[in-house]
């Protein structure tokens, strides 16, 4: 077992910490409270080929895989951007270029993956649905097949990206829920190419992230080419599995990261603030401990997440790298979140202030228990496929 990062390994973390010290907190302050897209920092990532980290040579990419991504996502998010260090990135490279490279056709890959790859295409996924939430098998949205096209219609929610994208990963069922015995088949996957006069798209008004509009989509109508289709028909279940993972062990790189960059700025200002006998408030034991804690969890969580990683870039099955993959998240969850918040007690008042930049990353560490998938989710999913207990709730 060896835990040393490879020499590309390296270069691909020193490479993000650079960049993260070009595009640090005051950039993203400012890019949140306008509500403005990082287009300067994309620009950036698309030149040093991290957009195209995961996808091959032969299609305009680096050729790394999901550990590296996880690397480079980690070091951008800890060394400045929060966030905003892995955001785009999961909505161009993940939902798009690794479902395509995954389980799309050779016609798929070549239409798509170069522009993934070069950041010209920017990509989102509309999965989430207002009545179906976290019961995903329950998506309303459905795509029926009309000759050559498949006509879709259906109503999504809280799609990021999707007001700015090219491209959309469409979760659809092509068999309604009621004539399917098993609840997961039947489920679809489709590219469609935006804007579309079909597609609908409204940014919703968020706590956080607002460098990136999650949008209200309503597809009426659309129609799609038999060629949008993700192989299997029907089988859309199993290829998601490989989206929603790498999905997962994102945030849990970012949750990781923005924990870090939070730790770190409260070290600093430990050191710093002087308020009773010249003592830095670093000092107290009552500040000190709990961040301590906090970083200890986040050294396991990341060691889980690079086995998560390593897993699933060795193609094993979509549940042993889900089991890694859950644990890892669910250890992010718990110990990014007690770090911020602890980070934000060191600072005091000041904490409280826009000018410090801890308000925004508690802000952003917030979304990490509740998507892309939930914490009481992700211990379900610990305690039933894990540790073999009975299920906690009813499916149908
Ligand atoms: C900022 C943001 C960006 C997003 N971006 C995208 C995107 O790009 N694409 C996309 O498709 N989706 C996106 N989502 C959606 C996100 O994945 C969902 O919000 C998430 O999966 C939770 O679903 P829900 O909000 O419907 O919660 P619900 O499923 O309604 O859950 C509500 C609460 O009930 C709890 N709960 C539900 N069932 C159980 C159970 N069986 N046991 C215990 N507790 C339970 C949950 O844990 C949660 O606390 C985004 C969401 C946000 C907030």
């Amino acid at each position: 077992m060896d835990f040393e990062l490879n020499e590309r390994q390296k270069m691909i973390a020193t490479t993000a910490r650079s960049m993260a010290g070009e595009f640090g907190p005051e950039y993203w302050r400012k890019k949140d409270e306008m509500g403005e897209f990082g287009s300067e920092f994309w620009e950036a990532l698309s030149e040093v080929g991290f957009t195209g980290l995961v996808i091959p040579p032969e299609y305009g990419g680096a050729g790394s895989g999901t550990t590296e991504l996880m690397i480079a996502m980690e070091e951008l998010a800890a060394g400045g951007c929060g966030m905003a260090g892995a955001w785009y990135l999961i909505l161009s490279e993940v939902f798009g270029g690794l479902t395509i490279l995954r389980h799309g056709t050779e016609d798929q890959k070549r239409k798509y993956l170069p522009g993934i790859a070069s950041g010209q295409l920017e990509f989102c996924m509309a999965l989430t649905e207002p009545d179906a939430g976290s019961n995903t098998p329950n998506i309303r949205t459905i795509a029926r097949r009309n000759g050559d096209y498949w006509i879709i219609d259906g109503d999504k929610t809280f799609i990021s990206g999707a007001d700015r994208a090219g491209g959309m990963l469409i979760v659809a069922r092509t068999e309604p829920r009621e004539k399917v015995l098993c609840r997961t088949s039947g489920l679809s996957l489709f590219l469609a190419d935006l804007p579309d006069q079909s597609i609908q798209v409204n940014p919703i008004s968020k706590h956080g992230i607002n460098y990136s509009h999650t949008c209200s989509v309503n597809i009426d109508n659309l129609q799609l080419l038999a060629g949008a289709l993700i192989p299997p028909e029907g089988g859309g279940w199993k290829c998601l599995l490989d989206t929603l993972n790498p999905e997962r062990m994102s945030f849990t790189a970012a949750g990781i990261g923005i924990a870090k960059l939070a730790i770190h700025k409260a070290v600093e200002y430990g050191w710093s603030r002087k308020v009773f006998a010249g003592n830095p408030i670093g000092s107290y034991q009552g500040l000190q401990f709990p961040l301590a804690e906090a970083y200890a969890g986040l050294e396991a969580a990341k060691l889980l997440n690079l086995k998560a990683a390593d897993l699933f870039d060795r193609g094993r099955d979509s549940a042993e790298v889900g089991a890694a993959g859950n644990m890892a998240k669910a250890l992010m969850v718990e110990n990014a979140t007690k770090a911020v918040f602890w980070s934000m007690q060191v600072f005091g008042g000041y904490g409280y202030s826009r000018e410090y930049d801890v308000e925004r990353w508690w802000r952003e560490i917030n979304l990490v228990r509740l998507a892309p998938v939930t914490q009481q989710m992700t211990l379900s999913f610990i305690g039933e496929k894990v540790l073999g207990m009975p299920k906690s709730y009813v499916t149908s």
